[in-house]
């Protein structure tokens, strides 16, 4: 690239500033200080005048009186030495001011015939003067430069580079695969359901006249969702790889700078750039960093330079066909946050959830980070993925390579099942801080209560049936149950009386296990409660308030200061709902009490599987004496989605 190979020339530029820069200032002080007239005093001058022994006087800029001899004082006063007959440089110097200098030289010569005048010079020190004037300027310029550097990312490699001008272009990074190391799927242990999802992108980029043809559309934007380290831009990046495709890598909060238009301006530039090499994949990493949601607040004001890049993007986006080869795979830590705008039809409209790995994951990752290895014959993956819960991929990797650090350290020949303990023990040490890491009895306690709320799903008759529950933690969950709802149009009150009971199994579970409840259920009681509310308020299935709702389907609640019912109604509300919570409450407990053996058994399969899925649950407790009815389902609902009550509502 033509970028590089100035490059050094402007190392050199550099240098020669400095080099000129000493050279003058030496020089500078070199010639200014080249006289070396001796300092007299005022007495000695006028004793001089008096004898006529001074041939010229001058007055240096109004302050230093240089006094030149004539043959007779040169005589007196440097005997031997020739006289300077032009004046070259003075003989004596004396500082003074103007004023005394006059009177005291009319004084001295009174009365003769032919007196000295004194001559005043203006006289400039240029080195100096002018290193006065450069000297802060170049530092400003310095200073500039540097800040300019700083913020493109001190000269870093590939597109961009660490000139002034390339301010607005795009820091991505381009990984080239034919002369990179390629990554493929071969490199991401485990995501299984997640490389399905990115395959039909890898398939559209090696072929896309198939689609089309056909005039299918292939997905702009992906989401790909999950906590920091999971695999999300080694999955990005495989997916170049297995298509042979150029990959660009950005993170979302290099296009966020301090100066007005650049992030938009990098945005371009990024597009521009992925174009030319299409087809081709961009990753944006962190992409919460512009794309968090838009200011709703007027009077909060809001970061008009992120909302500008995030708009440019969008445009972006919506700007370049579904046929020009430009797939845009975005990772981001929490898809909650991101603006809504993103996520519309033709932009970021997939989502591919990158979580934790499981138990099997975890082997599967390890495998992946042995394969350059040395191993020792007593390591066993199976053994070392269950020491490492809630780790991720990237701490996997870490892992394997300090403890390959290790056995180095030890001079050994392999790395031994001790190392990779022993770089466990390290990992869990830095990872405590991030309070990822979860202890055996907390284990135990989340096992149980997410084996609370499976049991009771699984013996009530209008629960949803579940599908999958784990232990591994996710965002902020300590555990997750899935399952399969029926898509109904209509909930009745026994349903939604189920679901809660069902939502609160895993709080009663902890009550009757260890006699005491924990702050992991906050979610179970949130959504709890809403329904609860929802039941009362909105939906009219409670006996005691009757056929009346409260939900306001304008949507404009927040213009009216004043709650629709009276105090009186706002108490019989409150008692309706806590007393139906409560009863929730109490049907778990006798729910779990009455099958608390197979709780057991389903937590201790928890704690030692981290996953369990329906089969298990049919093998201890039997099939569900229910069927269901026949449905299509379309998609899997994590526990947290399920909202029953209608969206948007605030409950006061
Ligand atoms: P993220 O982008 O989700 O923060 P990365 O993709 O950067 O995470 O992962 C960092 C490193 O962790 C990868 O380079 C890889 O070595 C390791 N890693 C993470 N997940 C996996 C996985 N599923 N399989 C293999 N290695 C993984
Ligand atoms: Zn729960």
């Amino acid at each position: 690239m033509a970028e590089d190979s100035n490059k050094p020339k402007k190392k050199l530029g550099f240098y020669w500033v400095y080099i000129i820069l000493i050279a003058f200032f030496i020089g500078s002080i070199v010639f200014s200080g080249s006289n070396s007239a001796k300092q007299t005093t005022m007495s000695e001058l006028m004793q001089m005048l008096r004898d006529q022994d001074v041939d010229k006087i001058e007055l240096v800029n109004g302050k230093t009186a240089e006094i030149y001899l004539n043959d007779k004082g040169m005589q007196k006063y440097f005997p031997g030495q020739t006289n300077q007959k032009f004046g070259v440089s003075p003989n004596y110097t004396l500082s003074t001011t103007e004023a005394r200098l006059y009177e005291k030289v009319d004084e001295a010569q009174e009365g003769l015939s032919n007196p000295i005048e004194v001559t005043p010079v203006e006289r400039h020190n240029w080195g100096a003067e002018i290193i006065s004037w450069i000297l802060p300027l170049l530092l400003i310029v310095a200073l500039y430069v540097i800040i300019i550097r700083r913020m493109s990312g001190g000269g870093g490699s590939g597109v961009g580079g660490g000139q002034i001008f390339s301010i607005g272009k795009s820091k991505a990074q381009l990984y080239d695969q034919e002369k990179d190391n390629k990554t493929t799927f071969k490199d991401v242990a485990g995501l299984e359901e997640a490389k399905e999802e990115v395959m039909e992108i890898v398939d559209f980029l090696k072929n896309p006249t198939r689609y089309t043809r056909l005039g299918g559309k292939i997905p702009k934007g992906v989401l790909l969702v999950g906590p920091p380290g999971t695999g999300k831009t080694l999955l990005a990046k495989s997916v170049a790889g297995e298509a042979n495709v150029p990959f660009f890598s950005i993170s979302g909060s290099d296009f966020v700078e301090m100066f007005v238009g650049v992030g938009a301006s990098r945005v371009r530039d990024l597009f521009k750039q992925a174009k030319e090499k299409s087809p081709c994949i961009i990753f944006i990493d962190e992409i919460d960093a512009i794309g968090r949601a838009r200011g709703k607040n007027i009077m909060s004001g809001g970061n008009d330079e992120r909302e500008s890049t995030l708009n440019q993007l969008l445009t972006e986006m919506d700007g370049f066909g579904t046929n020009s080869g430009v797939i845009v795979l975005a990772a981001t830590n929490r898809a909650d946050i991101l603006d809504k705008a993103l996520m519309r039809a033709g932009r970021f409209d997939r989502q591919i959830y990158v979580e934790l790995p499981d138990l099997n994951g975890r082997r599967e990752i390890f495998e992946v980070h042995m394969r350059g290895l040395k191993l020792g014959n007593d390591v066993d993956k199976e053994f070392l993925a269950k020491q490492t819960p809630g780790f991720s991929g990237a701490d996997i990797a870490n892992v394997c390579n300090e403890a390959a650090l290790i056995a180095a350290r030890k001079n050994k020949e392999s790395i031994e099942k001790q190392d990779f303990l022993d770089a466990i023990d390290r990992i869990v040490g830095g990872l405590e801080k991030k309070n990822s890491v979860i202890t055996p009895s907390e284990k135990k306690v989340i096992a149980f209560h997410e084996a609370g709320h499976a049991t009771t799903s699984w013996m009530l008759e209008h629960a949803h049936p579940l599908v999958k529950v784990t232990i591994v933690p996710r965002g902020k969950a300590l555990g997750a149950a899935w399952y399969l709802p029926d898509e109904r149009q209509i909930t009745t009150k026994e349903q939604m009386y189920h679901e809660m009971i069902a939502t609160l199994g895993g709080r009663a579970a902890e009550q009757i296990i260890f006699g005491q409840i924990s702050t992991g259920a906050l979610n179970d009681l949130e959504k709890v409660s809403k329904q609860a509310h929802a039941m009362v308020m909105y939906y009219g299935l409670d006996e005691t308030i009757g056929n009346v709702s409260y939900y306001d389907s304008t949507g404009q609640q927040e213009y009216s200061f004043q709650k629709p019912f009276s105090e009186k109604t706002a108490e019989k509300i409150d008692a309706e709902v806590s007393k139906l919570i409560e009863s929730a409450y109490q049907e778990a407990l006798r729910i779990l009490n009455e099958h608390k053996d197979g709780l057991t058994q389903l937590a201790e399969k928890l704690i030692d599987k981290e996953v369990i899925f329906t089969d298990d649950l049919v093998a201890i407790f039997g099939e569900r004496p229910w069927k269901q009815e026949e449905r299509t389902f379309s998609k899997r609902k994590k526990e947290d989605e399920n909202q029953d009550y209608p969206e948007n509502t605030t409950i006061a």
